[in-house]
């Protein structure tokens, strides 16, 4: 996909769609009307999956903690959905095993009997089944054999967030959508009768401003909402409470095990994770009720504290603060309630709104509901008029890339396209050479991210194309200044922008980086 020939497509084009917002929710819908058919335009102020949909725990799943809530209809859509996302990008999204350790007998058979039900739910679309362990040892090397005297293991989808992202604007874009990143849109246009009928946009990288035109508009901007809420005055209905989440990423020598650690009770109440992701540990999460939304929210002393102090409970060896690769943070957009302050007991179902001037609200729900969150959003579009309907096509469509015979290395995540970077690298050793001495990413990622996946900044690619910010932000941090050079030569940066441009995500990195 190329940014220029984007921007081309939009004089005098027509659409039937237009999607204000590419990450999860945005994305989910622009293959879905792509594939159905309609002219469909998604505008994305930064890069794609830039909000939230970069930072979660990256976890496709049902949510075991809102089974225990008594939410069975999210719970047994989202199994589904897990299961579907499983079967049409093998590349990105894969089964994982998760262990919860239990002290108790009465635990273990507690637990192991949710997750019997848990596994049942997801029918014909779960691989594996649970099981209760009575003698651990072995399956959870690193952890206390005090608090592992039983476990119960269990199966739950695990993918990567901000390449599925890229992935569905790149499948969206095949099926003949529209997608610019770096296109803010400012204004909502209305008609004489005050009905929306387009928006306007302003383009970032080059400045220059467009009015585009639509029947059906839909704003899925997450987190941040309320600026497209401002410019409609008739939207009354799209209230969002924020909370943030954060993660810590560990060497995988704190748990060297192939499978997760789940902690289903923790001092607060809520679950917390330790997952192998692309060699590291991922642990999270928090969920701190918050009042303002920024696109790079920093954490909080007391997360980092708690979830070190409760991960270093279970673990022979405690992580400390100088073991923290790297910390990132999400904000979830959450339904606002005025029955609850407590951000986790809100729910995280989805809600779609048409305000009386006809703008479409998606908000809420999960990375892991997005497919069907994007069908019955379009399905609604089509029964209020806003659209011709037309079928949903996704359920069984494969994404870009899909292969199942991936390579069991750092370029599965590319899919049937590894095989294309293995050929660069091999024709031409500047692009072998590895960014950093310590990872296995190569130029030839680099360039990839740069000719084909629309990565504009370092950001883009270091931290979204690339993981490397999120798995080990030091090494992203000593990168920056090789790969910037790089990058600047490919586009065409002046010394100087090339010179801001790795000092801008240097001093981004620090905030990654815990002293
Ligand atoms: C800590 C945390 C952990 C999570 N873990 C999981 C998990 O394991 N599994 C799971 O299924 N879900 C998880 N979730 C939920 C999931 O990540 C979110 O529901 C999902 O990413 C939200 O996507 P979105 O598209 O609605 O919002 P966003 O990803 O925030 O996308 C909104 C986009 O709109 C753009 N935008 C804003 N204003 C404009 C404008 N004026 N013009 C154009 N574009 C604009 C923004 O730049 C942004 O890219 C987690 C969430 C958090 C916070």
């Amino acid at each position: 996909m190329q940014r220029a020939r984007q921007l081309q497509g939009l004089q005098g084009g027509t659409w039937d769609l237009i999607i204000i917002g590419g990450g999860a929710s945005g994305l989910g819908l622009a293959l879905d009307g792509a594939s159905r058919g309609y002219k469909t335009l998604l505008l994305e102020a930064r890069d794609f999956t830039q909000g939230t949909s970069s930072r979660s725990t990256k976890l496709l799943h049902g949510g075991v903690r809102y089974l225990a809530q008594g939410d069975f209809g999210l719970v047994y859509e989202a199994l589904h959905e897990r299961g579907t996302l499983i079967e049409n990008a093998p590349h990105l999204c894969a089964w994982q095993g998760f262990v919860i350790p239990c002290s108790h007998l009465g635990h273990a058979l507690f637990y192991g009997l949710g997750l019997k039900i848990y596994a049942l739910m997801a029918g014909k679309l779960q691989a594996h089944g649970s099981d209760i362990v009575f003698r651990p040892e072995g399956l959870l090397p690193g952890v206390r054999p005090k608090k592992c005297q039983y476990a119960v293991r269990y199966y739950d989808g695990q993918f990567d967030d901000a390449r599925l992202g890229i992935t569905l604007a790149l499948s969206a874009h095949a099926h003949g959508a529209n997608l610019l990143n770096y296109m803010e849109v400012d204004r909502l246009l209305f008609d004489l009768d005050q009905k929306i009928c387009g928006v306007g946009a302003q383009d970032r990288l080059g400045q220059q401003s467009f009015e585009l035109r639509a029947p059906c508009v839909i704003n899925a901007t997450g987190v941040f909402t309320q600026r497209i809420n401002q410019m409609d005055p008739s939207t009354a209905q799209n209230a969002i409470t924020p909370s943030q989440g954060i993660h810590l990423v560990l060497d995988s020598k704190f748990l060297p095990s192939k499978h997760a650690l789940m902690i289903p009770k923790t001092p607060d109440g809520r679950v917390l994770f330790a997952i192998p992701w692309h060699g590291k540990l991922l642990v999270g999460t928090t969920d701190t009720p918050l009042q303002e939304v920024r696109y790079d929210p920093l954490p909080l002393e007391e997360e980092i504290d708690f979830l070190l102090d409760t991960l270093g409970r279970y673990l022979e060896q405690p992580p400390t603060r100088q073991d923290v690769r790297s910390v990132f943070v999400g904000l979830r957009p959450l339904m606002a309630s005025s029955h609850t302050r407590a951000t986790k007991k809100l729910s995280r179902s989805h809600k779609i709104y048409i305000a009386p001037s006809g703008l479409v609200h998606l908000n809420g729900g999960k990375w892991t509901t997005y497919r069907r969150m994007a069908q019955e959003t379009l399905d609604l579009c089509a029964q209020q008029g806003l659209l011709p309907p037309k079928t949903c096509q996704t359920k069984s469509l494969k994404l870009h890339g899909y292969t199942t015979d991936a390579p069991d290395s750092h370029l599965r995540v590319y899919g049937a396209q590894a095989q294309d970077i293995l050929d660069l690298e091999r024709a031409d050793p500047t692009l072998a050479r590895k960014i950093h001495p310590a990872h296995p990413y190569s130029y030839a990622q680099v360039f990839w991210a740069l000719e084909h996946e629309v990565a504009f900044s370092l950001e883009d690619v270091l931290s979204r194309r690339i993981r490397l910010l999120l798995l080990d932000a030091r090494a992203a941090y000593d990168c920056a200044m090789p790969v910037g050079q790089f990058m600047g030569t490919y586009l065409g940066w002046s010394a100087q922008k090339t010179t801001q441009e790795i000092a801008s995500f240097q001093s981004l990195a620090r905030a990654y980086i815990l002293e």
